[in-house]
């Protein structure tokens, strides 16, 4: 029987050769596609600065470290969202708040989020992160002026939503990660996600000074900046100023990014399509609920989530049927880890709900149309 899975990457003869050109390259880590690959990255997005990076965690751990999280900090996020999410501030010592999402758009409730930070006295929170879920655009306009009005930092997780843009108030085009409301943003270039490297991250930014300090904490805390150095012994010279890590991309890694990036745009509009066929096939279908966004959002669609109270017999008929559907996420807070770290319950009730209820369905640029009939056959099916 074949297997559909719910997402996959995109690999063509282009991308394969442009790994192979790079292999044969004086350098294959620490060479010239790094630049490449974070300057186009940065033109597509239409940040100032962006910062390549080993995986999306990676690039989570260098913002929170970047932005100087301690033992001292709380930091709020959603419970729907991948671990990592949360895990970068624990990385630094932090506690994790997490704070309800808006339930008609599986994100961090803004509204909620004010609430939690004015129920607490000033200066008790020292960041947000807000995650960008499936692909649907958080309203960070809104986010960033809770942050502002309580001297708090944002960092947006965008790992769902590259390519993906809401409008602000003024009526202009922002897309994810462009650094215009965010302090940081951060992508992921596993496999499932939009461009696949392999393993791979992005960091992006509009601040100056967090990059200088992300592009030395990449890399050991070490720079060779004159300008920043105490002294110079010579041309082999160094110094370690801070404590970082090697969280680098290679080379080869960054030039199938590079190539993969030429299809982003195309990729993304494929998405589009085969996400208003699932919403075309189950509107009407009154078993089945679909998460739909306003006209004027700019959906990325890493993810298309349906859900139905039958979820866990959803997911087995569709297994039987060779379809590999996915649930997003497990809520992070009623992980052991975290319950176990949690002096209270946490209450996340939406949040919950959502989980008893949502499965990723199938999507991928590759999806062919007679595949995605299949699924959307075998899903009425099954309600029968
Ligand atoms: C994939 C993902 C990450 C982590 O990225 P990796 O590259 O797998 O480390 C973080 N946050 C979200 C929302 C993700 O989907």
């Amino acid at each position: 029987m074949r297997k559909i899975p719910y997402g996959r990457q995109d690999i063509n003869e282009e991308d394969i050769n442009a790994v192979i050109t790079a292999l044969k390259d004086e350098l294959i880590t620490q060479g010239p596609q790094i630049e490449i690959f974070e300057n186009k990255f940065a033109e597509y997005i239409g940040c100032k600065y962006a910062v390549a990076v080993a995986n999306g965690t990676a690039a989570l751990h260098l913002c929170a470290m970047a932005l100087d999280v301690n033992e001292d900090s709380r930091v709020i996020t959603a419970p729907i969202t991948f671990t990592a999410s949360a895990n970068c501030i624990r990385y630094c010592g932090g506690s994790v708040d997490f704070v309800d999402i808006d339930e008609d758009k599986v994100v961090l409730d803004v509204e909620a989020v004010r609430k939690k930070i004015e129920s607490h006295p000033p200066g008790t929170f020292q960041g947000i992160v807000p995650i960008d879920f499936a692909g649907y655009p958080v309203d960070l306009e809104a986010f960033r002026k809770l942050a502002d009005e309580h001297g708090l930092w944002l960092l947006e997780d965008a790992c769902h939503a590259p390519g993906g843009f809401f409008i602000d108030s003024k009526g202009v085009q922002q897309n994810c990660g462009n650094g215009n409301y965010a302090d940081l943003a951060i992508f992921s270039f596993h496999p499932v996600k939009h461009i696949a490297c392999g393993e791979g991250g992005m960091i992006t930014t509009n601040s100056k000074e967090l990059y200088d300090k992300l592009l030395i904490l990449r890399t050991h805390g070490i720079t060779r900046r004159p300008d920043l150095l105490e002294k110079n012994d010579g041309g082999w010279y160094y110094e370690m100023h801070s404590l970082g890590y090697n969280y680098r991309l290679t080379d080869f890694q960054a030039a199938l990014g590079v190539s993969q990036l030429k299809r982003a745009t195309k990729n993304i509009e494929i998405r589009r399509a085969i996400a208003k066929r699932y919403d075309i096939a189950f509107k009407d279908f009154a078993p089945v609920e679909t998460i739909t966004p306003p006209a004027d959002n700019g959906h990325a669609y890493h993810l298309y989530v349906i859900k139905t109270e039958r979820r866990k017999e959803l997911y087995d008929h569709l297994r039987a049927n060779g379809i590999y559907a996915q649930i997003h996420y497990i809520p992070v807070h009623t992980q052991p880890y975290y319950r176990n770290l949690s002096t209270e319950k946490v209450n996340c009730p939406k949040a919950e709900s959502y989980y008893d209820q949502c499965l990723s369905l199938p999507m991928f640029p590759t999806l062919t149309l007679e595949e995605q009939e299949f699924v959307i056959v075998i899903v009425k099916k099954f309600f029968e």
